[in-house]
């Protein structure tokens, strides 16, 4: 008997919780006639409403649910880290909590697997029932991502994914305090194939993710996945000191033919301006990469457990 486990971070989530469990559960015959056993790990986030009692009640009626609770809210991230840590099975697959990545994938993504691929990935082709801005940033961020990043890091990719063993092995291999999954999967490599589903809304409740914070955790997976920014300040330190260079060169020149007329203040004065708005520019891009090793070196715990079932 082989085992899967499906990790389910869950922050806030109580509306949620029993109708995940039906849904799933509904892949049981499947599973039982691919002789595979499941476990289902619910990874509280720090929920402050009754996500953990809910998900307790089903721990009750059913064995093979457990429960991992958090300290405090970690992240997303936290939890997908906790959850392959905890997880036991051959296969593991990452899913929401609110039916957004719908179980009834489950099957084709098995026997997908079973075809020999490593992983099965998932990534929605519309993003329908989504604010409009909200899917102009998400495109714009892949498509800079694609360009100065090496690591592939598809557009419209979910987190919900099945694998063996060794991809889930492989991606704990990977100590980093600022996790950006995404980028983590594509990092890791191995064979991955990609289903492609239409954008399912959310059950219940409402998504945890404010337009600042998806631009923050934009910057995260930039900062994590690519030093293209650094070197960045580089270039640009270089076009200015070859613009100033020819700028010397002219004034001189023009001195020397037309005599020095004292001109040309407020010239000066936007030229400071852009160049010391750049160079803080480039300072803060310094700034973000430091800040970054400056939580990696400290080496907390990313996660912290309270409790555990
Ligand atoms: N989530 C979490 N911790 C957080 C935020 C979200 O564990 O700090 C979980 C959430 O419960 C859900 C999944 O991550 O199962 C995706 O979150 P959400 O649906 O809010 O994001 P969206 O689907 O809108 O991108
Ligand atoms: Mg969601």
């Amino acid at each position: 008997m082989k085992l899967l486990t499906a990790v389910v971070p869950c922050y806030n989530e109580q509306d949620n919780v029993s109708d995940f469990y039906d849904e799933f559960i509904k892949n049981e015959q499947f599973l039982n006639s691919k002789e595979t056993d499941f476990e289902l790990l619910f990874i509280d986030d720090g929920s402050k409403d009754d996500t953990v009692i809910k998900v307790k009640e089903l721990a009750e009626k059913d064995k093979r649910v457990h429960l991992v609770s958090f300290s405090r809210n970690f992240g997303k991230e936290a939890a997908i880290l906790a959850g392959l840590r905890k997880s036991k099975g051959d296969y593991v697959v990452i899913m929401d909590a609110d039916l957004q990545d719908p179980p009834s994938l489950l099957p084709e993504m098995f026997k997908t697997l079973e075809e020999g691929y490593d992983s099965v990935a998932t990534r929605r082709v519309s993003r329908k029932g989504e604010p409009l801005i909200r899917s102009f940033f998400a495109r714009m961020f892949y498509r800079i991502m694609h360009k100065i990043s090496k690591t592939d890091i598809v557009d419209g990719a979910r987190d919900y994914r099945l694998m063996t063993r060794q991809v889930a092995d492989a991606i704990l291999s990977m100590p980093e305090y600022c996790r950006f999954t995404k980028g983590i999967f594509g990092w890791v490599g191995f064979e991955t194939k990609w289903i492609e589903f239409e954008n399912v809304e959310r059950r219940k409740g409402e998504t945890k993710w404010s337009f600042w914070k998806l631009f923050a955790y934009s910057l995260e997976g930039i900062t994590s996945f690519s030093t293209f920014p650094l070197a960045f300040a580089a270039f640009a330190g270089v076009f200015f000191c070859i613009v100033a260079f020819l700028a010397i060169i002219f004034v001189i020149v023009r001195a020397l033919i037309f005599g020095d007329k004292t001109s040309g203040w407020p010239s000066m004065v936007c030229i400071i301006l852009l160049v010391s708005g750049i160079q803080l520019f480039c300072l803060g891009i310094v700034g973000q990469y430091l800040a970054k090793t400056y939580l990696e070196v400290k080496q907390r715990p990313i996660y912290l457990i309270k409790e555990e079932i």
